[in-house]
């Protein structure tokens, strides 16, 4: 596939703001000042965005994986499930609201009947618009994904590829299959749920954007509602190590991208340059929290964000279960950190520049601020590059600037590994 190289100027622009999005990301997200919530954390009048679900647990543990999870466990794992109906209703009995539900592992679907008395429960207790699942494509040769009809609308699985190279670099082919009986299981899912998102990666070493390109229109062959596909995330903390060897080179992403794009724009409409939606669907609802979106998480490695405030749920599964029996009227809320209003405006800028239109008024309404005084230098930066240009009332992204949306993406993404990483610390530092 032809794609015109990103310039000279372009490609150090890029690694410079690589470099200064590492140490930001290092500055504002660090655990150090984490403490115990020092208040009661009250309900808002208004219905949360979400309410995310974790379930930490897996079959096997893959070596590159940065979620919380452990090995399953299955009497660990219908008492955690227990305790995490137990936080849901308490949660609920606050007097907190949702509009939709978020669940994702660890390996969510690893005992059935449990996910499905869980979202049973909390749909009989308060109105929910949509339930989100992640999942992975051997769930539906092995599992009975029919029980979750009516239950789950968005289910999400991740394929990340269907090249078998990949698979087995990434120790997927053992636990999912080879990249065709991978398509063959997902076919089965794709009538089941009003949406389904497939999850596919790029800028692992040895692809090219050929194979970029017969990859992903597999994935349009099966006709999900949505495809998300953004680069291996190598992270800033221990987990870089761990992808060193199945990452490919920062240099070649702008070609990736760009193949990704042309490829999947001749069926699906770009909402960001990560998510593609199939042309005449509906708008389909986004896998992460966006827009300054609140969020709630329960159970153990859930995130949760109120305006400024992290809030950071217990990593270790059976503290976890035991605090729940030792406080069942509580959420189960360990930490909180401030955020600095610098981190929120940043992460503004970067959902306008993925919508493609950067507005001063927009950037005003949410913070209050205008986006020059706010972010002068970020703004400087992307005029300088040409990732803006002037537009009626704002901005217009260029295709340098999608790119330079999707690494301030890849950013977040190795921001919240970074979170992971502190927060299990945080725990062994409590056990000493
Ligand atoms: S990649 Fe998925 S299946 Fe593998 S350990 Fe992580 S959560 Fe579990």
């Amino acid at each position: 596939m032809d794609f015109k190289p990103l310039s000279g100027f372009s490609s150090m622009s890029i690694s410079a703001m690589d470099k200064m999005m590492q140490w930001q990301i290092q500055n504002s997200l660090s655990l150090s000042d984490a403490k115990a919530p020092n208040s009661m954390i009250i309900a808002p009048e208004q219905p949360i965005e979400t309410l995310y679900l974790h379930i930490p647990f897996c079959h096997t543990l893959c070596r590159y994986c940065s979620f919380h999870k452990v090995k399953f466990n299955e009497v660990l794992a219908r008492d955690y499930f227990k305790a995490l109906r137990q936080e849901i209703s308490s949660v609920i009995n606050l007097g907190f609201r949702f509009n939709r539900v978020y669940v994702g592992g660890g390996t969510t679907t690893i005992l059935e009947d449990e996910l499905i008395a869980t979202i049973e429960l909390i749909l009989s207790k308060t109105r929910i618009r949509e339930v989100s699942c992640e999942s992975d494509p051997i769930y539906f040769h092995e599992g009975q994904p029919q029980r979750l009809t009516g239950l789950v609308d968005r289910m999400s699985i991740g394929v990340q590829s269907f090249e078998d190279r990949i698979l087995k670099a990434t120790g997927r082919y053992e636990k999912f299959g080879s990249g065709q009986e991978q398509y063959e299981y997902i076919h089965k899912a794709v009538s089941l749920f009003p949406t389904v998102n497939m999850d596919m990666m790029y800028g692992f070493t040895g692809q090219t954007p050929d194979s970029i390109a017969i990859d992903l229109e597999k994935a349009m062959s099966l006709q999900p509602e949505q495809i998300t596909t953004y680069p291996l995330t190598p992270g800033i903390g221990k987990n870089r190590k761990k992808c060193a060897s199945i990452s490919g080179m920062e240099s070649e992403l702008w070609g990736q991208f760009v193949t990704a794009r042309s490829c999947l724009t001749t069926a699906y409409d770009m909402e960001f340059p990560w998510t593609y939606s199939q042309r005449k669907q509906r708008p389909v609802e986004h896998k992460y929290v966006l827009d300054g979106e609140d969020c709630f998480g329960v159970g153990s490695g859930a995130f949760g964000r109120f305006g400024n405030r992290f809030l950071i749920s217990s990593f270790d599964i059976q503290d976890y279960i035991d605090s729940r029996k030792a406080a069942p009227a509580r959420s189960g809320i360990q930490f909180e950190k401030q955020i600095s209003d610098q981190a929120l405006m940043q992460h503004h800028l970067m959902i306008m520049m993925g919508h493609g239109i950067v507005r001063h008024k927009e950037f005003e309404l949410h913070t209050g601020q205008s986006l020059w005084r706010a972010l002068p230098l970020e703004m400087s930066f992307l005029l300088a590059t040409g990732a803006i240009k002037s537009h009626s009332d704002g901005y217009q992204v260029t295709e340098m600037g999608q790119f330079v949306a999707l690494k301030m993406f890849s950013g977040f993404l190795s921001g919240m590994d970074y979170l992971r990483e502190q927060a299990r610390e945080l725990v062994q530092l409590q056990a000493c």
